[in-house]
């Protein structure tokens, strides 16, 4: 049976080591770091996820402050609040909750966010400086997986991982800081277009889903004694599962993380993190 990463707990754990971070940083005469969320419309789960990240902030000594838009605002108001918000010098992260409405572009809006307070690292000044080794900040994701490997000693140099998902914000970036120095995985991005992805996935010693689809991993396309990092977060009519089967993975797998209580907790503190890194204090 496979040993079950347990995020929620880990996630506390690094929570304590942020909230003892901050209050060193105050108590040295800094500024308490401040993350300014922006949450347009009303889709229920963004309102869940932004309600716990102000949640954690609050238990971290964070100061959180909440700009709730109507559906539909035009785009102009909005890059006048995060023009506003880039010159508030009380204000140290910048978070827009995704999706936003049709009529907004996420892109124009996410590069308008001054690079220092892109807590979400999703800038291309940001992807850029960490595609070269020199990240001003991580994503909070694929950050929150690779602190969940550290931490339970699971090692990956010289190991196969394969990243299925490629998106922007979860599988390019996880795959690409696998890849590099100090990780030193040999990597394989994987999506729609490949071929054979059971095959793909028994050769990988680390497998890390990021998909979207309900239980898609079964537990024959899972290498004996492999960690497996499920991403994914699908709501079913039978609760939250992620894109592994996870009682048939659990079987075979050497490391296993649930869902809910594996990477969606590991996501909120390592956001913690860099709002912390944005306000001049010492990450985790
Ligand atoms: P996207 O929809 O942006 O990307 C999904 C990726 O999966 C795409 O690259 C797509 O390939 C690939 N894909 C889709 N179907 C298949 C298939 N049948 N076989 C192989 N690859 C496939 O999703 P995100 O990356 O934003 O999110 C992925 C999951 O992670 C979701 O469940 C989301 O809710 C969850 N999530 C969880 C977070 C957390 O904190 N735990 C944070 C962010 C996301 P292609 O590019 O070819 O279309």
């Amino acid at each position: 049976m496979a040993k079950i990463l347990d995020g929620k707990q880990l996630s506390l754990t690094i929570r304590g080591e942020i909230a003892d971070a901050v209050a060193r940083l105050v108590s040295a005469g800094g500024k308490q770091p401040c993350l300014a969320a922006v949450l347009v419309g009303e889709n229920p789960a963004s309102q869940v996820y932004v309600r716990n990240k102000q949640k954690a902030c609050e238990q971290a000594g964070i100061a959180s402050r909440l700009a709730r838009l109507p559906a539909d605002i035009s785009q102009a108001r909005l890059l006048e609040l995060i023009t506003k918000l880039n010159a508030d010098p009380a204000v140290h992260g910048i978070l827009v909750q995704l999706p936003l409405p049709d009529q907004i572009a996420a892109d124009t809006v996410l590069r308008a966010i001054d690079p220092a307070k892109d807590v979400d690292a999703f800038h291309p000044e940001n992807v850029g400086l960490m595609v070269q080794g020199q990240p001003r900040f991580l994503p909070c994701t694929p950050h929150g997986v690779l602190q969940m490997l550290r931490r339970n000693a699971i090692e990956t140099a010289g190991k196969h991982a394969v990243v299925i998902g490629r998106s922007d914000i979860v599988g390019k970036p996880m795959a690409l800081l696998l890849a590099q120095r100090g990780w030193d995985a040999t990597v394989t991005l994987a999506h729609s277009r490949t071929p054979d992805l059971p095959a793909v996935c028994r050769s990988a010693d680390l497998l890390i889903a990021a998909v979207g689809k309900p239980e898609m991993v079964r537990g024959d396309w899972i290498k004996p004694g492999a960690a497996v990092i499920d991403v994914g977060i699908n709501r079913t009519d039978s609760g939250l599962v992620g894109d592994v089967d996870y009682a048939a993975a659990e079987a075979v797998a050497g490391w296993i993380t649930p869902v809910p209580g594996g990477v969606g907790p590991m996501t909120i503190a390592m956001l913690l993190a860099n709002t912390l890194k944005a306000a001049g204090g010492e990450s985790p």
